[in-house]
């Protein structure tokens, strides 16, 4: 039966799965400066028997495992592979050795887990009908992201994936569990830039100069009504500015204040309107206050919606896998991952693997310089992967 047969092969292999894990803990790369990485994940592919192999968007890499009748169904199976620049406090045998850079999102774990899903898929080619697209995709942590460049270039054409599938850690479920959201999942993101200027000057005589510190005082607490009054209450929004300067004195008002903050939303819609208004807002106040606003925003990513459907079955393959009490239900999260730009363009899944142990002191969070795994969550990764990919097919 395949569950077993992907069983032990997760087991067999998860000694060789955490050594791959380790080496690229030790050898973090920066967003799309991943070239060791790209070449040992091209390596290992080789070794693994795996034919369809080419780079993609600069550091990418993409490979193909066909089964029986190839073309009858492709499924994508995504890793990013990008570390964060982050000097690394763990003290293990296997720290950065790229000081300054570390593997601190799991992305060590995502892409060491799919060589796995590779080596195990690549050897069971013969019993499971269709193709398998195996993307490991660069500059997850960096604007614009790895995504839309390999979306560009044509990495989900030749063969066209149905759906595409990608696992994260969170070091929030503990090892032996999944976590599933369906529907709402990811917020986008987008930075928010203000520039308020007016004539400064003596702070003993507002009335003859154009006050920017109460102006940009006054913008951040109008633009509350974006969140407050504007946005349906079903859509869940975010507008935070954690930024603000004005460098004049007690008794200086600055000719310049500078406002930076970030917008966050599940709705595509909804946050093209919310952005039109948080620049009509921001300038009309400006203008009643005797100053101007200079709105600049940066997109970011989109929303990252899980299709329903597929996280239904996902859902039930992971009960038959690990079982139904290690199963859980996530809630929405207002952080982004460019994942979404691949869930806009064909049905997919994010779905999170459970690495935290506090026995052992796994406990601390993504992006923290102490960031690491149990690492007997590889075999669970490596397996449910597998065995999701081919439940599917
Ligand atoms: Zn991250
Ligand atoms: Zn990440």
């Amino acid at each position: 039966m395949m569950l077993q047969k992907i069983k032990s092969l997760s087991e067999k292999y998860s000694s060789e799965i955490i050594e791959i894990r380790q080496h690229l803990h030790e050898n973090p790369e920066l967003s799309f400066c991943e070239f060791k990485t790209c070449e040992f994940i091209i390596e290992k592919l080789k070794e693994f028997n795996v034919k369809k192999i080419s780079k993609i968007a600069g550091t990418g890499v993409v490979a193909t495992i066909e089964g029986k009748n190839p073309a009858s169904k492709v499924i994508a199976l995504r890793a990013d592979i990008d570390a964060l620049p982050i000097i690394e406090k763990n003290d293990i045998s296997y720290k950065s050795k790229n000081n300054g850079v570390m593997h601190a999102c799991g992305h060590d774990v995502h892409t060491s887990s799919l060589l796995g899903v590779a080596k195990i898929l690549s050897e069971l080619k013969d019993e499971f009908n269709g193709s398998v697209k195996l993307i490991f995709q660069p500059a997850e942590e960096k604007l614009p992201g790895g995504a839309i460049k390999m979306l560009e270039e044509g990495v989900l054409k030749n063969p066209i994936p149905e759906i595409i599938i990608t696992q994260h850690v969170d070091p929030a479920l503990v090892v032996g569990t999944l976590g599933f959201k369906s529907g709402m999942y990811m917020a986008s993101t987008d930075e928010i830039y203000l520039t308020v200027r007016g004539k400064g000057g003596h702070a003993a005589m507002p009335h003859e100069i154009n006050d920017t510190v109460l102006s940009a005082a006054q913008i951040i607490t109008s633009l509350q009504q974006v969140v407050s009054r504007k946005a349906k209450a079903a859509i869940p929004t975010v507008l935070s500015f954690g930024k603000i300067i004005g460098s004049g004195a007690t008794n200086i008002i600055p000719e310049e204040v500078k406002i930076e903050g970030t917008f966050r939303t599940m709705n595509e819609i909804w946050r093209k309107e919310a952005l039109k208004l948080i620049e009509h807002i921001a300038e009309t106040t400006a203008e009643a206050m005797g100053t101007t606003c200079e709105v600049l925003i940066m997109n970011g990513y989109p929303a990252l919606i899980n299709d329903e459907n597929l996280t239904e079955k996902a859902k039930k393959i992971a009960k038959e896998f690990i079982g139904k009490e290690n199963v859980k239900d996530l809630e929405i999260r207002m952080t982004a991952e460019d994942f979404s730009y691949f869930t806009n363009s064909k049905p997919g899944i994010l779905y999170r693997l459970g690495v935290r142990n506090d026995e052992k002191g796994v406990v601390s969070p993504l992006h923290s310089s102490t960031f690491n795994i149990d690492e007997k969550s590889l075999e669970i990764g490596v397996g449910y992967m597998a065995y999701l990919t081919v439940s599917l097919l």
